[in-house]
């Protein structure tokens, strides 16, 4: 090719010289036959110019080149070439796009990009029908304007998105949605939105059908219970063979009543999101009369020390705070062995306020720890059924504090003991 308009350039040069010598042998002024020669390539030159310049101003993709010869033909089909083959690319490119397009816009999930400051970029049609989102009225609008839900804008602000979030649609109220947001780029955001009605129903159905059972059983129970008791008062008249089997109904009665009670708990607990009294709870004053229920529990076996700021309270029910509490100090009693000593401490600083119960107990191995908070986990069923727990104590703390913006850490050693702390953020404090 460079060969090609090479020898086109030199022909040219070579004909315009030999034209230009031609001239000036008949006239005799080769000064002025070289001019005009020179002059006349310039005007044909000048010309090819023109018609390249007139052909890209109207340049339709597959227009045709001027013709030209020589050097100026080459550039033509130069230019055209480069022309053809962009187009060819820009095709390829853009049925890449429509497919990615076409993908998304089948996906039953909505996809939503938002830029850095959380407006909305691009989104598919899922979004639409989920979100209420409108082409092209919503464009570059905040997402946290047309999802309004309080916990959405929360959830978004706080920027941590390992978990991802369970709410109602904006649209449409029957729908349950979970969010789930990811960061890429530059800082921009991926938001996939997925439609969880069918599992959130089946979940519901799980926790009404567990609620319903606990209550139905309970009235049995508690006839059942009842007359154990009379019985037992009148278990002299009864042969001894039959005193024994009695005390063990009675023993196990009373454990299922105590896992009835909590499992209802449990249930109420999931009902709803916040607990409906909010009040200041003064911080010492409860676990002082925890302190003196784990006392009476522990049978004075065990040296239970308290340490509470009097100034602290704390936003929330007083009902469900004792109940998370109480079920920390009685395993920390059940958990230790006689004369093991057991610290309640109650606090506050910049990051919050802070309860925490540390016993010197059998502690428990790092990898039970995750689980701890599960129903019916438990890191020893001998130990479990030992001290008559239901496996639901750690679950209720963990809920009561997800009700009260709080997180439950927990340190273990075996053979060291354990410390239990329920971290409160600043704003569920009270100063009195
Ligand atoms: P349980 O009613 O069995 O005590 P929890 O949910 O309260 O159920 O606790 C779950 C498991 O965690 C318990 O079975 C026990 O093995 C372990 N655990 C809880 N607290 C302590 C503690 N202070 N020291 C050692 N192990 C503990």
């Amino acid at each position: 090719m460079n060969q090609n308009w090479r020898g086109a350039l030199t022909r040219h040069l070579l004909l315009l010289l030999a034209g230009s010598l031609l001239l000036g042998l008949l006239s005799g002024h080769y000064a002025w036959a070289l001019v005009l020669g020179l002059s006349l390539y310039l005007g044909w030159a000048l010309r090819q110019l023109l018609r390249l310049q007139h052909w890209l101003q109207r340049a339709q993709a597959d227009a045709e080149p001027p013709t030209s010869h020589g050097l100026w033909g080459e550039v033509f089909d130069s230019l055209y070439r480069l022309q053809r083959r962009d187009l060819r690319q820009r095709t390829r490119l853009q049925a890449v796009i429509d497919r990615v397009q076409e993908s998304t816009a089948a996906l039953k999930d909505a996809v939503i990009m938002l830029d850095r400051d959380g407006n909305l970029e691009w989104w598919n049609r899922a979004a639409g029908q989920l979100l209420g989102l409108q082409t092209p009225q919503d464009s570059g609008q905040p997402v946290t304007n047309l999802v309004r839900h309080p916990r959405f804008k929360d959830y978004f602000e706080r920027a941590n998105y390992h978990e991802p979030l369970e709410l109602p649609s904006p649209v449409n109220e029957r729908l349950h949605l979970q969010f789930q947001i990811t960061r890429y780029g530059d800082h921009d955001h991926l938001m996939l939105v997925r439609d969880v009605t069918r599992v959130h129903q089946l979940e519901q159905m799980r926790k009404d059908f567990v609620a319903n059972v606990s209550h139905e059983l309970r009235t049995p129970l508690t006839v059942i219970c009842g007359y154990l008791e009379t019985l037992q008062d009148h278990s002299e008249d009864f042969n001894p063979r039959w005193q024994r089997a009695l005390q063990q109904m009675q023993q196990q009665g009373g454990r299922m009543q105590n896992l009835l009670n909590d499992l209802l708990l449990l249930a109420k607990l999931e009902a709803t999101e916040h607990p409906s009294d909010y009040q200041p709870v003064a911080i010492e004053r409860l676990l002082q009369s925890i302190q003196s229920d784990a006392q009476a529990l522990s049978g004075e076996h065990h040296r239970i020390s308290l340490q509470a700021d009097a100034q602290l309270m704390l936003k929330g029910s007083e009902a469900e705070l004792r109940s998370a509490f109480s079920n920390l100090v009685f395993n920390a009693v059940k958990y230790s062995p006689d004369a093991g000593e057991i610290q309640l401490r109650g606090w506050a600083d910049e990051n919050g306020a802070h309860v925490s119960v540390q016993d010197q107990g059998l502690g428990i191995e790092a990898k039970h720890l995750p689980r701890l908070t599960e129903r019916f986990y438990r890191v020893d069923s001998s130990r479990a059924s030992n001290t008559g727990g239901t496996g639901l104590g750690l679950a209720i703390v963990k809920h009561v504090l997800l009700r009260h913006r709080a997180r439950l850490d927990i340190r273990s050693d075996p053979g060291e003991g354990s410390t239990f702390t329920c971290h409160f953020p600043s704003s569920q404090v009270v100063r009195r």
